[in-house]
């Protein structure tokens, strides 16, 4: 794409009231943009991270059996009563609004406007799922959803609409239930790993709520994080300080002084839920004598917005962002210092060209603006490769090409420069 035709431009300052860094640098470089408090606008570079960051996530859940789906986002408060949910005082991140008053005969009749989709599921469910053979079943999607957060302060880490990857997962029994759970940690580990922040992430020891002792948590490690965790690096252990008590501890052979604490964000979280939806679905199957049972369930959500927010907060430096090369809006930034030079302005258009031809990614710089305003947005936009091109680099018939998380630079010949981005 050529920066000529980018309809957004970078800026020095970002709002006011943005205290968060993540939504500060992605707002400076024009990759989203602030509606209200906690809700946030995809621009046409922050959109390419995002489809990047699903499409990773897509790979790793078709990898371990996932089928996609979408549900919607308005609800029946119906299915919500049978699990109590649809109570404020037990979900207090509704939204909820209203039909049209004329749609007689349901005048004026309360929707919900989803947080979540458990309910949603295990009810459709009940039109396919009817025997042993129907299982296991690993559903997911990615779907934006509502919720009223009271506080809203992270940036693009917690808004109140967001995409999120929610998996829901059907099995006859609890052991298999168990195999699918640790098959998704992984997947989940893989992911961040992709993300570049899977040194700092830890799957960590949570609260279950109701029905199971312990939910896992995938906490990356940053001082932007809004919860606190202990970590062990030995036995690579993390608690959450919710489930931090010495009884918790002695179980995981710990004690509190082997402990290190760190703020961390919640990147991603898997929970057993047990039979309890299908129960109050009434979504059973049938097992070999045609006796019927309840599948056992499981949740996983990842935050693709707080997955960008994270890798922002974690991998930025003093100059901008730094993408990961899997994650990055484009692989290549190529600037052309021309200037007035037409036969330099004709080779960067050739290599832009060339990159295209090989389907590299790649981002050009082709405005005619100071090689300093144009290495400001570089490091600020973060894209792995920054390639210039200007009447020096033509006159050593090299590329110069620079990596944006080391700083090293290398003087590439014009036609290994494929080569060099391929291998
Ligand atoms: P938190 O404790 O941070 O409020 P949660 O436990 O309510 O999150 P889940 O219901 O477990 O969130 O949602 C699954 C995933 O969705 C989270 O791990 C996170 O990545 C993401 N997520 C949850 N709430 C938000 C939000 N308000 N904004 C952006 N992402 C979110
Ligand atoms: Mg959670």
């Amino acid at each position: 794409m050529r920066q000529t035709h980018l309809f957004t431009h970078s800026r020095k300052d970002a709002p006011k009231d943005e205290v968060s860094k993540n939504a500060q640098l992605l707002i400076r470089a024009g990759f989203i943009h602030k509606e209200m408090a906690g809700v946030y606008t995809l621009l046409p570079m922050g959109l390419r991270v995002i489809n990047k960051i699903a499409r990773v996530i897509r790979e790793e859940m078709n990898a371990i059996g996932g089928q996609e789906m979408l549900m919607t986002t308005l609800q029946d408060p119906e299915i919500w009563k049978h699990t109590g949910r649809w109570d404020d005082s037990a979900v207090d991140v509704w939204f909820k609004t209203h039909l049209h008053k004329g749609d007689a005969p349901h005048q004026g009749a309360e929707l919900g406007i989803a947080n979540t989709h458990e309910e949603a599921l295990t009810t459709l469910l009940r039109d396919h799922l009817a025997s042993h053979r129907d299982l296991p079943r690993y559903i997911y999607q990615i779907q934006t959803k509502f919720r009223n957060e009271i506080r809203a302060k992270s940036g693009i880490m917690r808004t109140r609409e967001f995409q999120m990857k929610d998996l829901y997962s059907f099995n006859t029994d609890e052991q298999g239930f168990r195999e699918f759970y640790e098959q998704c940690a992984e997947a989940y580990m893989r992911i961040f790993m992709r993300m570049g922040i899977g040194a700092m992430t830890y799957r960590t020891f949570a609260s279950g709520g109701s029905f199971s002792r312990f939910s896992d948590e995938f906490q990356t490690v940053t001082p932007a994080g809004e919860d606190t965790i202990y970590i062990n690096d030995e036995k690579h252990i993390a608690v959450n300080k919710e489930v931090y008590h010495d009884d918790v501890l002695a179980d995981l052979g710990l004690t509190k002084s082997e402990m290190r604490e760190e703020r961390a964000i919640e990147v991603g979280n898997i929970f057993p839920l047990a039979t309890r939806f299908c129960e109050a679905a009434g979504l059973q199957f049938a097992d070999e004598k045609g006796e019927k049972h309840y599948p056992y369930m499981g949740c996983y959500g990842i935050g693709l917005g707080r997955l960008m927010g994270t890798v922002v907060e974690v991998l930025s430096d003093e100059k901008g962002m730094v993408w990961p090369e899997e994650i990055a809006p484009f692989r290549v930034h190529l600037i052309s210092l021309a200037g007035s030079k037409e036969d330099v302005a004709r080779e960067a258009q050739h290599m832009y060209e060339l990159l295209l031809d090989h389907g590299i990614e790649v981002l050009f710089d082709d405005r005619d603006v100071r090689a300093g305003e144009k290495f400001a947005d570089a490091d600020m936009f973060g894209i792995p490769y920054r390639m210039v091109v200007s009447e020096k680099t033509m006159a050593a018939g090299v590329v110069e090409m620079t990596h944006r998380s080391t700083g090293a630079t290398e003087l590439v010949p014009e036609s290994g420069i494929i080569t060099r981005l391929t291998s």
